[in-house]
């Protein structure tokens, strides 16, 4: 036996307790070592004619065998000479893929210099593949438009088999060689090799799993079911069909009943009929291979994109849009993203995960990456696959955020831009997405104190109570009437209430529109906006609108002073509820109105006392008198007649009446209602 360096050994401990998190990952390793096996075969083949390999007959078998507690992973790629065994296996952290590639990099390379007329290139190792893990032949590059994707660089993956293994088993023969040799090691203290034998060339690794323990139940990977579901997991878009030998049953036939695949719904049996089943088996191909991310849009059909979002985001839905992004450059990667056409259930629940699932060479490294979607974008779904990704050791995560920071940014611009187009050019497929996604979109520019209103701002869509309908910002001010100042918004609960607030009456009967808001994030979103393409954005409710006339406000002024006796004694009945008691030129046709005066409004507070127990501001409030109302008349006869109580019963009516209409909640409603009941007898 051959042991294992003492360095060997502690990183081998490292790995199988401390590197990996998730002990399933060990098949996507061995997986992804094949499909390098079969790569390295066929990208030989290209430059070597000697090699008969046709791609399409390269391929991964997985099988398992439940009483020798086996699973066994065989390829028919480059496989290992004696030597490469011992190197590549036995050197843990030796990695023959990572040779390879930096093979093939600075055969690409020689064969730049060499066009210059200059005698270049690698001097990596030999070129034939006979002897185990070739470096990449001398002169090849990977070709274009047909590229390959070699996974392994850290030459640790293979061990993660010790995880579950308490024996591993490698046969392997090398391409163009007659003899097969086998690796053996329990992953503690050292290996053996031995001559083995083995049909073809290519390689088997047998895993031998640890007995079930308390904590981690090693049998479940004995299972057709477990198996699959790893392969399509993590491994669904290696190159290289994954095949298994599956049992399937189908009736055989009973009386009246024919054969019948099992795929077919089964003939409808007479009610005595019995019916058979016989098991049989068949090779099962587990993963569907193609990246549906690597190819060109216009090549793909919105039934194949709707599938495969399907299928892999588990939605029962086709997205309502689908975007594609590919970059070039340093920082290669392709993305594929979609934007659900309902939301989630838990969308708005804190546990909520968001992320894109993200690929290194069609493998799965992590199925949410969180870090790659801001939290305002947290709906959409997709892939970013890169091979230019530092991975971590475990392959499990990235080295560097900074590489998942720069393909975040480029995303988020390709979302800003693509919902933008479509709410230009497809307002009811925007429309739909807005009204499940919008209130996160408006979060965000909340969030960001207004920061984010300069990029979000433009995906905003608002009821307008004149045009009814949904109305981008830009879009009511393109409509506004010259000489408008503001952009106007009431924020309450539903729309059809909105449109009789006397306040949202009064704006409009000057000629302007006002956007209808009922979302409680609404009234935060615009006051942290402040303003839209410098136009301020003001809430009919604030005591401040500023649009009266110079004569309204003369008019008012004298009003208020005439009737300074009477507002002072309203005030002072209601105490310490309202700030202010004024007269108004707004309120339509109704007696009284509240607004708030300062930068909380009525709305916010009301969100605000929705939320946790406890303290939380309120609004400086002025009750707001309408001069012209009949009422105003009987408050002035009643001041006239000095009569206090009556003044404070009244006061109570109209105050309460006014948060009534403005949807708050009535301080004490048994005031209220024992004030109108006085009143009627
Ligand atoms: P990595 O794949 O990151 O290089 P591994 O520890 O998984 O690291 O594998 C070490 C090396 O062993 C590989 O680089 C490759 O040269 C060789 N190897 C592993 N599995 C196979 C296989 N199925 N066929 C041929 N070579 C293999």
């Amino acid at each position: 036996m051959k042991k294992f360096k003492t360095e060997s050994r502690r990183l081998l401990d490292l790995m199988i307790n401390s590197i990996y998190t998730n002990h399933e990952i060990f098949l996507r390793e061995l997986i992804s070592n094949a499909s390098d096996a079969a790569d390295k075969l066929y990208l030989a083949s290209l430059t070597d004619s000697s090699i008969g390999v046709v791609r399409s007959k390269l391929g991964i078998e997985l099988s398992f065998d439940r009483e020798a507690r086996t699973v066994t992973v065989s390829d028919n790629g480059i496989g290992m000479s004696k030597d490469a065994l011992d190197k590549n296996l036995g050197t843990i952290a030796h990695s023959g893929s990572l040779e390879f590639r930096e093979g093939l990099a600075g055969a690409a390379a020689g064969a730049a210099v060499e066009k210059d007329g200059e005698k270049g290139g690698p001097s990596t190792g030999s070129a034939s593949p006979a002897s185990g893990d070739p470096a990449a032949p001398a002169g090849a590059s990977a070709p274009a438009g047909d590229p390959i994707d070699i996974i392994g660089q850290f030459g640790v993956g293979f061990y993660s088999s010790f995880m579950v293994a308490s024996k591993v088993r490698v046969v392997s023969r090398a391409y163009g060689s007659d003899e097969a040799w086998a690796w053996e090691s329990d992953g503690v203290e050292g290996y053996t090799i031995a001559p083995a034998t083995r049909d073809g060339h290519g390689t088997d690794v047998i895993l031998t799993l640890k007995p079930d323990a308390e904590e981690e139940k090693y049998d479940a990977f004995l299972s057709e079911h477990e198996l699959r579901r790893l392969v399509r997991k993590y491994s669904n878009y290696v190159r290289y069909p994954v095949r298994m030998e599956v049992t399937k049953s189908r009736s055989v036939a009973g009386v009246g009943v024919e054969a019948a695949d099992e795929s077919a719904p089964a003939p409808a049996a007479p009610a005595d009929a019995k019916v058979e089943y016989e098991d049989y088996q068949e090779t099962e191909t587990l993963n569907s291979m193609t990246p549906i991310w690597k190819r060109a849009k216009a090549d793909v059909s919105d039934e194949e994109y709707a599938e495969f979002y399907k299928g892999d985001f588990h939605d029962y839905m086709a997205p309502a849009a689908t975007f594609t992004l590919r970059a070039e450059g340093t920082l290669s990667y392709d993305a594929l993203l979609f934007v659900p056409a309902h939301a989630p259930y838990d969308l708005y629940n804190k546990d909520f995960e968001k992320g894109l699932a993200l690929y290194s060479s069609n493998v799965l490294i992590m199925e949410r990456c969180g870090d790659l979607l801001s939290d305002h974008f947290n709906f959409v779904r997709g892939v970013v696959d890169s091979a230019d990704l530092n991975l971590n050791i475990s392959r499990e995560t990235l080295q560097h955020n900074s590489q998942l920071r720069a393909i975040a940014k480029r995303i988020e611009k390709k979302i800003v831009s693509e919902l933008g187009t479509l709410c230009s050019e497809d307002r009811e497929c925007y429309e739909g997405i807005f009204e499940c996604f919008g209130r996160g979109i408006k979060y965000g520019i909340y969030a960001s104190y207004g920061a984010l209103a300069s990029t979000l701002a433009d995906l905003l869509l608002y009821y307008s109570a004149k045009e009814e309908k949904m109305v981008t910002l830009r879009e009511y001010l393109d409509a506004a009437p010259s000489g408008q100042e503001a952009i106007y918004y009431a924020v309450g609960d539903n729309e059809a209430l909105l449109t009789k607030m006397p306040m949202v009456r009064s704006v409009r009967d000057r000629g302007y529109d006002v956007l209808l808001c009922t979302q409680d994030v609404d009234d935060f979103c615009m006051s942290v906006m402040a303003a839209y393409d410098e136009k301020p954005l003001k809430s009919v409710a604030s005591s401040d609108l500023g649009l009266e006339t110079e004569e309204e406000r003369q008019q008012r002024e004298t009003l208020a002073s005439e009737h300074e006796k009477l507002l002072d004694a309203l005030r002072e009945a209601l105490g310490e509820k309202v700030a202010k008691v004024t007269v108004s030129t707004r309120l339509a046709d109704v007696a009284a109105g509240i607004s708030a005066e300062g930068p909380l409004s009525l709305e916010m507070e009301k969100v605000l006392s929705a939320g946790p127990e406890g303290q939380f501001p309120r609004t400086s409030r002025v009750l707001e008198l309408n001069p012209e109302h009949p009422v105003f008349s009987t408050l002035v006869a009643a001041e006239a007649e000095g009569d206090a109580e009556k003044i404070g019963r009244y006061a109570t009516i109209l105050y309460n009446q006014a948060l009534l209409i403005e949807g708050l909640d009535v301080d004490d409603p048994l005031a209220y209602a024992q004030a109108v009941s006085e009143l009627m007898t």
